[in-house]
Order: C-alpha cells, then sequence, then structure tokens
C-alpha cells in the first residue's frame, strides 16, 4: 500500500474546530487507501507561551546545557497535546488511530538541545502500524536525544519531522497543510500582490527559506533534496473535497520555464556588527571569526572597508538578533587581543533577498535590485551574493516597501487581484 505523511501546521490546529477541519483532510486520504501518517504541531501561539516560560524560569534559547534538557521537556509538550487530540478525534470518527512521541518511533537525534539534528529514524514499528491500517499522528519538532531525554529540532521543525518520516517509511509524498495555499513569489501577508507558485525547485526553496521565508523549516527542503521526497505545500484551510493544487516542491529539471527572479524574501531577525578601527594585517578577521565560531555564533554578510585612520579597516558582519548580545560580549572579551578600537551595533536592519535559479544564465540581475532601491532612496548598507541570490541589508523601516517595489520591478506582481 502507498504511503504518505501529512503534516499540519500551528494555525491548522488552533482549537479543536481547527483540528476536526484537519481530521476531514486525513480521512480523504485514508478513504483513499493510502497508509497515513499525520505530523502535527502545537496550537498557534503555544510554543512561543511554552519559549516565554522557559526564559521567565532561567533557560533562554538554546541551552546547551542541563537546561536546554528542560527546556525541551517544556516546549516539546505542545505537540503531545495536539497529536492525541487528533488521534481522539480520529477514533470518534470511527477510525484506528494512534499518537506517536519521538521517542516512542524513535526518532533518535543528536545532542544538540533546542536545535538538534535527526540522527535516525527506526520505521519499522510506525511502517507497520501504518500498513496495518491504523493512522500515526505523530508529534512534530521532537525527538530522543543519546542520553535519553526529550530533544527539540529548532523553531518551525515539525516541517523537518515530517519530511525526515517521508523519507524514512519510503512515503510517496510528504504534504504540509499551512494557513496559505503555496509557497508565494513573497510572504502573501506582506504584499497583496504576491502570486502561488505552481512549481519551483528544491534549490530556489532552500535559499527562499535559509533567508527567511519562514513557510518551511531549512533543514526539511535539505533532507527532501537530499532524499528525493517529493514535497507539496497546500492550505488546510480549503474543504477537503475542493484542495487546490498548492505548491509543487521539484527538481530543477522539472521546472520548464524558469523565472530569473522567483522570491523576494525580507528577514527581519537580522542584526548588524561593525568593527571599528581593525588593523589592516594578516590574521585580524581570522581572530575575529574564529572567536565567534568557537562560540557557536552564525555569521553572514560580511564587509570590510577602509577606516578613515590609515592602517585600519572596519569589519561589519551580520548575524541573527538573538545572538547578537552574546556576539557583541565575545567581541569585547577579545578587543585587545584583535585590536581594534570599538563596536558598534544596529537592530534595526532586515536583509531583503532576491532568488531565482535564471541568475544563473541572466546579466543584469543585480543592478535591477541597485536601481530599483536606489530610485526609491533606500540606502543599502551591506551586499551579499550567490549564484541564485542576491541580498541586501537595508533599515528595517524600509523593509515591507522594498519587498513590494522589487516584487513589481522584477515582474512578480499579479495584477489580476483588485485592491493590491
Ligand atoms: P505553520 O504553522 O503551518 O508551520 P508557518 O507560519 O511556519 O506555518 O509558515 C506559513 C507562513 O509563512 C505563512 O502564513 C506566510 O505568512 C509565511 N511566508 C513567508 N514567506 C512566504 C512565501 N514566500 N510563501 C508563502 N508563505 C510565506
Ligand atoms: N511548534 C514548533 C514551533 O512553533 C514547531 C513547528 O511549529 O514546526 O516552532
Ligand atoms: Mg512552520
Amino acid at each position: 500500500m502507498s504511503r504518505i505523511v501529512m503534516k499540519f501546521g500551528g494555525t491548522s490546529v488552533a482549537n479543536m474546530q481547527r483540528i476536526r477541519a484537519v481530521a476531514a483532510h486525513v480521512r480523504r486520504e485514508a478513504d483513499a487507501g493510502k497508509s497515513v501518517a499525520v505530523v502535527v504541531s502545537a496550537m498557534a501561539g503555544e510554543t512561543n507561551r511554552l519559549v516565554a516560560l522557559c526564559e521567565e524560569a532561567g533557560a533562554p534559547a538554546p541551552a546547551l546545557d542541563a537546561r536546554g534538557v528542560e527546556y525541551d521537556a517544556v516546549v516539546a509538550s505542545g505537540e503531545q497535546v495536539t497529536s492525541s487530540l487528533l488521534a481522539l478525534v480520529l477514533q470518534n470518527l470511527g477510525y484506528r488511530a494512534r499518537s506517536w512521541q519521538g521517542w516512542q518511533i524513535p526518532l533518535k537525534t543528536d545532542a544538540a538541545h533546542g536545535k538538534a539534528r535527526i540522527a535516525e529514524i527506526d520505521a519499522e514499528a510506525i511502517g507497520a502500524a501504518m500498513d496495518g491500517g491504523e493512522i500515526a499522528v505523530v508529534a512534530g519538532f521532537q525527538g530522543i536525544a543519546p542520553n535519553g531525554r526529550i530533544a527539540t529540532l529548532g523553531r518551525g521543525g515539525s516541517d523537518t519531522s515530517a519530511v525526515a518520516l517521508a523519507a524514512a517509511v519510503g512515503a510517496e509524498r510528504c504534504d504540509i497543510y499551512t494557513d496559505v495555499d503555496g509557497v508565494y513569489t513573497t510572504d502573501p501577508r506582506l504584499a497583496k500582490k504576491a502570486r502561488r507558485i505552481a512549481k519551483i525547485s528544491f534549490e530556489e526553496m532552500l535559499e527562499a527559506a535559509s533567508l527567511g521565508a519562514k513557510v518551511l523549516q531549512t533543514r526539511s527542503v535539505e533532507l527532501a533534496m537530499a532524499h528525493k521526497v517529493p514535497l507539496r505545500v497546500l492550505s488546510s484551510f480549503e474543504p477537503p473535497d475542493a484542495q487546490g493544487p498548492g505548491t509543487v516542491i521539484c527538481d530543477e529539471d522539472d521546472i520548464v520555464e524558469q523565472n530569473i527572479v522567483s522570491t523576494v524574501t525580507p528577514d527581519f531577525n537580522d542584526a548588524s556588527v561593525t568593527i571599528l578601527a581593525v588593523p589592516d594585517e594578516p590574521g585580524r578577521a581570522a581572530g575575529i571569526f574564529t572567536a565567534l565560531a568557537d562560540a557557536d555564533i552564525n555569521i553572514d554578510m560580511i564587509v570590510q572597508s577602509a577606516s578613515r585612520e590609515p592602517g585600519y579597516a572596519n569589519i561589519s558582519f551580520t548575524t541573527k538578533e538573538g545572538e547578537l548580545d552574546r556576539a557583541l560580549e565575545v567581541l569585547s572579551a577579545e578587543q585587545d587581543a584583535i585590536g581594534f578600537k570599538s563596536l558598534q551595533s544596529d537592530r534595526k536592519v532586515a536583509k531583503v533577498s532576491v532568488v531565482g535559479l535564471g541568475m544563473k544564465s541572466h546579466a543584469g540581475v543585480a543592478s535591477i535590485m541597485f536601481k530599483t532601491l536606489a530610485d526609491k532612496g533606500i540606502n543599502i548598507q551591506n551586499i551579499s551574493t550567490s549564484e541564485i541570490k542576491i541580498s541586501v541589508l537595508i533599515d528595517a523601516d524600509a523593509a515591507e516597501y522594498a519587498v513590494r517595489v522589487l516584487h513589481e520591478a522584477y515582474g512578480l506582481d499579479d495584477d489580476r487581484k483588485p485592491g493590491a
């Protein structure tokens, strides 16, 4: 029998009414003869509430010590509730259904509590239950670490649970149900003219996710790409008997017409750091970035520019807002060793990125971006590029406007929608 994995996010299981709507989608697939595993998130807002409680109790996320173990036990509880509630609703509809917590599968992770990676999934028992006609309702976001304790997979991690499970049980597809009916050319909440994309390549989706499009967790796209899991994004808010086509995430070769730019993605979680007057000599940048790496701080856009003082340079980089304080502490501790004069930081920045496979073969994509922003008086603080993306760092207040003007400049606007 063919197996499928369906995943429902927080807004899709936000209350009992929504959980009943999810059950109707699950029934459709079970009635069609599929062996079904359903992965669920916690109710919308619940994980945030649990994280805030942990912070109050002295566990800042993710803590890589004894606090991280307890943090994970708390924040994983949201999924325990929704998986069992959905199993109950399905049972009441006359289906055989059972909830599975991460440790019951078991879904084994590494030891990085709060941002664990999946090491291995033992799919035998759950696969047998599915094929025996029982709907497996899996608590997303969680697994079991080598120390035998619950570990969570980082925010948005239920997407990754679903894709990893789909790969482990050899599912014919993994359907991610959410509160939008697919992947859009930009976040539809920010731009009314955003359009649903029928097909997007794994590569573009991976880039967009890692640049801040939270519709899929980055790691889930990586896994789908590596294990060739057919992946779709669909809406759980559509009637189960009138499900739209959503977005198919597929190989580049399966896309006939490649867009030069397919998505415009803002990220409001960045912060920038400028290190002023670093001696302009070999080894200083190495000292800075080794200290940050040793503290496990992720760095993104880096720019070195000349300082006003001869023989010195300024070095700027971005990091995630949540890591800024630690980055500043690490650098301050190294000030004498590195020999810089002072540090500046800015939380009021945002990264705006354009992603598209067509960039590989088309010239002029960057100049459209820079000219469009210049025409609107938006100053670029920092730039980074890869083969299929260009990112700029700008003032956070200008970011939503920048998304809309870039969306239009790259011909992505949907002009059929009124009132946009
Ligand atoms: P879930 O709780 O179902 O996991 P998320 O909130 O994590 O849902 O992801 C869905 C949200 O992602 C949408 O509501 C939308 O605002 C946001 N989003 C950001 N970028 C995009 C995009 N390019 N296409 C679609 N949705 C996007
Ligand atoms: N509930 C978790 C979170 O809010 C995991 C998820 O929703 O994917 O991050
Ligand atoms: Mg999500």
